[in-house]
């Protein structure tokens, strides 16, 4: 279980999330919904120690960290080791092929034998639909096949938590869809995730938990029916406003 309490984090003098208490339960998804601007990705960037809130406590796999006291760079990478951060734009190394972008990781963080990880970088190919790309360069890819890509590669470093970040919001509709079978299918198979998106029927297939952020406050934070079913009215508006 990931647990975060009264996280809070500014950029210069103006705060943008104020005081969050949630937490992300493991083997489920929690989809984090909530207009632009609101904190979805401060708070997820938060999580993964690429932005350092002031003030909290971060409780991770009985380690409990206090934001506003200095954080090692060891423990930050011991940290990043259990999470895996999918980005909008993949994020993929141009120079590598499709099947060395994956196999990077796994041979050069995690010492895997080479041959072990290029079979296991072929299974996940095959999972995304990417099987005969494997020797192909990022530059050949479409977007949609980039994101799977990059999801194969999270994939393979065997973390505990994947976060991402709209994963599908560069994408043309035809491409989001094949991206988002594939994260329906490793939610299926218990993958801890923790997804920011838009697209409402997307969270409602996927999501175990939800967490609605407007203006860097939680109004929502329970289980996916409850949110769909919910007689908040400013929830109501948000949701007719994104269909
Ligand atoms: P969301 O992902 O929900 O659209 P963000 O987390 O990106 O929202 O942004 C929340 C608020 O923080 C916004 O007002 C945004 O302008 C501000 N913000 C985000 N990143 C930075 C930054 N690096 N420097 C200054 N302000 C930022
Ligand atoms: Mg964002």
């Amino acid at each position: 279980m990931l647990k975060v309490s009264q996280l809070t984090k500014s950029f210069g003098d103006q705060e943008v999330l104020h005081g969050l208490t949630t937490s992300f339960p493991d083997h489920q998804t929690t989809v984090i919904l909530g207009p632009s601007g609101s904190g979805k990705s401060t708070l997820l960037r938060s999580l993964n120690f690429l932005e350092r809130p002031e003030s909290g406590h971060y409780d991770f796999d009985g380690e409990n960290l206090d934001w506003s006291q200095p954080i090692g760079n060891a423990t930050i990478l011991q940290i990043r080791r259990h999470t895996e951060m999918v980005f909008q734009g993949y994020n993929l190394f141009p120079h590598l092929s499709v099947l060395k972008n994956i196999t990077e990781g796994p041979i050069h963080v995690l010492h895997h034998e080479k041959a072990a990880a290029q079979t296991e970088a072929r299974q996940l190919l095959a999972k995304v639909g990417l099987a005969d790309k494997a020797n192909e360069y990022p530059s050949q890819l479409s977007g949609g096949q980039s994101q799977r890509v990059a999801i194969a590669r999270s994939l393979a470093m065997h973390p505990e938590y994947i976060f991402l970040d709209e994963p599908t919001s560069a994408l043309d509709p035809e491409l989001e869809l094949g991206v988002l079978k594939v994260l329906l299918q490793i939610a299926k198979e218990k993958q801890s995730m923790i997804i920011v998106t838009h697209n409402l029927a997307f969270a409602r297939q996927v999501a175990d938990k939800i967490l609605f952020v407007e203006n860097g406050h939680i109004l929502f934070d329970g289980p996916n029916q409850d949110f769909f079913g919910t007689q908040n009215q400013r929830i109501l508006d948000f949701i007719s406003a994104m269909t």
